[in-house]
């Protein structure tokens, strides 16, 4: 069932580590005051944000930002919302991850207040909260696995770097086991992997694989088939 620009109640189950709830940050809709969190400020100052309170909104970080100038991404607006302690508001806004940390609107605030690492302070509190965009979690995912968030990807490109004069494996986490069982060991104590759902996405990821497996083995058997009954006919 969509609830709301293509998301769907079935993909739910891993979505609490992905942006569930679309709402844009232009949208115009009264404050609750149930809703307020009086402690997000003092969250995101902590989190890396100190100078967000000098902010007086004269918008010069949304006007630079090139993020903004493609999508309804407004900095500007983000940062009016934490202050006004709006906290799931600001942790669920997909717009948060539109940001490429340019660091334009820190060049260019007139209070100091570093936009760029408010987003990033943002950023950390929203996946603290469940809050994860699918491709992050799934780079994050991969560097648990394989020890790197883009690895080389099986024999084809070994073989290309070794035809170059280069070692088959890069010199990285991705080709020492030992290595990767230190990350898994690490992101295990810290609870990194708890923090981006490593075991259900894997376990889902396992899923879509056997899938696509059977649908091949099932494609595969009815070509067969269907060769056979062609030559029975010849
Ligand atoms: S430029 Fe600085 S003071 Fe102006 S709205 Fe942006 S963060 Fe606030
Ligand atoms: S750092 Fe982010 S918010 Fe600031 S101007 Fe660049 S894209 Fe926009």
């Amino acid at each position: 069932m969509p609830i709301g620009n293509g998301f769907k109640a079935e993909n739910l189950a891993l979505s609490i580590r992905r942006c569930i709830k679309l709402v844009s940050v232009e949208e115009k809709v009264p404050i609750d005051i149930d809703e307020v969190d009086k402690d997000f400020v003092d969250m995101v100052k902590k989190a890396g944000g100190p100078n967000i309170q000098s902010c007086f909104q004269c918008g010069t970080c949304s006007g630079s930002c090139p993020a903004g100038a493609r999508t309804n991404y407004l900095v500007r607006g983000i940062i009016r919302k934490a202050l006004l302690g709006l906290k799931e508001e600001c942790v669920s806004s997909p717009e948060l991850w539109f940001c490429t940390t340019c660091y334009t609107c820190t060049d260019r605030c007139p209070q100091d207040v570093q936009p760029t690492e408010v987003i990033k302070a943002i950023r950390n509190i929203a996946v603290q909260s469940g809050y994860m965009l699918a491709p992050h979690q799934k780079v994050a995912a991969k560097v648990v696995e394989v020890g790197h968030a883009v690895p080389l990807g099986g024999t084809t490109w070994e073989n290309l770097r070794e035809k170059v004069g280069l070692i088959r494996v890069p010199p990285n986490a991705s080709g020492n086991q030992w290595a990767i069982d230190e990350i898994q060991k690490i992101t295990k104590k810290s609870g990194f992997d708890d923090l981006i759902g490593y075991e259900e996405f894997m376990k889902a990821e396992a899923e879509k694989a056997k899938k696509k497996a059977e649908e091949k083995a099932k494609e595969k058997a009815e070509q067969e088939a269907k060769e056979k009954a062609k030559e029975k006919k010849a």
